[in-house]
């Protein structure tokens, strides 16, 4: 009964926000309006030095994702926690966990847990459309420049409609993956995987993928580590752009008569080129792109095209080890090269997933967009030329990133 009390005061102090998504048809791009998120609750500004640096320790009993506080929080949907009857053992292996979902038979909260998934209690979208609201991406883009329509309304917006989880990624009160161990960053990884399998499960989601900001100026408004995970009723524009022109180019290369995908011949031309090589593994290849937006902009390439959702275990566990030594070496960079900057790096990480439903015409495409992950430290500020014409200039080229990380990388365990 009191578990119960709680929880109806947990959900009535969660703000109920309606979010929509606006149309700007000269730009052709979208904002999605969530008035009031703003207001929801930050630490991130308590933990920073005069200087800016970081001043945490590894545990807080005010803040809502250390261990013992979940009750400031909603209900877990998912926890990674230890497999009953273990017996007691001086080490625990990745294997020693599993990841257990909230069902009406299952107690996952009477878990003890070190990776913990429950729903955002600051949405950025809900499930549910405005009501009389059928508009889409498509259809509010298409009926503007309708010309059987005399007097489009300048003035177009849809819903914001989706799903939002927090996965905090471990119980300790620590900033980022460079902090974890690799138990914790492969237990991390394994709960991306379920998560992203159980909703590509439920067949309503068009694109989902997680995402990382860490420390302030990457726009934690945490200072304990946490992910966010969202699922995404329509694809998002930017990323039907991105497939339309992989499309193109495989439509092109199909023509021409050539062997390797998008992402095979582009891995091929980097290893082949070497200078933005940071490591190969039999997996993947972590390099910083050609055309990288901020210095030390890194990313993860898997040399096989599955889709995340049905990566084996070892290719997870291969994935979470690279991701967590590339944030160290990254760190490490910064503390070399930018002493004069905030202690430790602010970085974003980001996931390019794969499409999980697309309309019948193009679903034969949805294997073109290969799952890499991005790092994005936050060294620089975009300014006015960055504003004006949407293209950031980036003072550090990617070869010269590269060449600062090959030299750190390998000193990471
Ligand atoms: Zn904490």
């Amino acid at each position: 009964m009191e578990n119960a009390a709680k929880t109806d005061r947990r959900n009535a102090e969660a703000l109920t926000l309606d979010s929509e998504y606006r149309f700007d048809p000269a730009t052709g791009l979208w904002a999605l309006i969530v008035e009031g998120r703003a207001d929801r609750p930050s630490n991130t500004e308590r933990y920073r030095s005069a200087e800016g640096s970081d001043t945490g320790h590894e545990h807080d009993s005010s803040c809502p994702f250390c261990l013992g506080n979940e009750l400031e929080t909603p209900e877990a949907v998912a926890v990674a926690a230890l497999k009953h009857d273990l017996g007691e053992k001086d080490e625990y292996e990745v294997d020693d966990f599993e990841i257990v979902t909230s069902s009406p038979d299952t107690d996952v909260e009477g878990r003890e847990w070190l990776t913990r998934v429950f729903e955002n209690k600051y949405p950025a979208f809900r499930m549910n459309r405005k009501e009389g609201d059928e508009s889409t991406f498509t259809s509010v883009e298409k009926r503007f420049f309708d010309d059987e329509l005399p007097n489009p309304s300048f003035f177009n917006s849809i819903s914001g409609r989706g799903r939002h989880e927090v996965i905090v990624d471990s119980p300790r009160h620590v900033r980022g993956w460079g902090d974890l161990s690799p138990l914790e960053v492969k237990l991390t990884f394994r709960i991306f995987h379920s998560r992203l399998h159980a909703l590509r499960a439920t067949g309503c989601f068009a694109y989902s993928f997680v995402f990382k900001n860490t420390g302030v100026t990457a726009g934690a408004s945490q200072r304990h580590l946490h992910c966010q995970l969202t699922g995404n009723i329509e694809l998002p524009p930017t990323i039907r752009d991105e497939l339309e022109r992989l499309i193109r180019y495989e439509q092109t290369r199909l023509a021409r008569g050539e062997q390797l995908s998008y992402w095979d011949a582009l891995l091929d031309a980097e290893l082949r080129a070497k200078e933005r090589i940071v490591a190969v593994t039999d997996r993947f290849v972590v390099y910083c792109p050609y055309a990288s937006r901020v210095p030390m902009q890194t990313e993860i390439c898997p040399r096989f095209n599955d889709p995340f959702e049905d990566y084996d275990e070892a290719a997870l566990d291969e994935l979470a080890l690279l991701a967590r030594r590339a944030v160290i070496a990254l760190e490490e960079v910064k503390r070399r090269h930018y002493p004069d900057e905030p202690d430790p790096l602010d970085y974003n990480v980001v996931l390019k997933n794969a499409p999980t439903l697309l309309e019948p015409d193009i679903s034969e495409y949805r294997g073109l967009m290969r799952p890499r992950w991005l790092i994005l430290p936050s060294i620089i500020k975009r300014g006015g030329f960055e504003l004006g014409c949407c293209i950031d200039i980036n003072p550090v080229s990617p070869e010269t990133s590269a060449r600062m990380l090959r030299d750190t990388f390998p000193l990471v365990k």
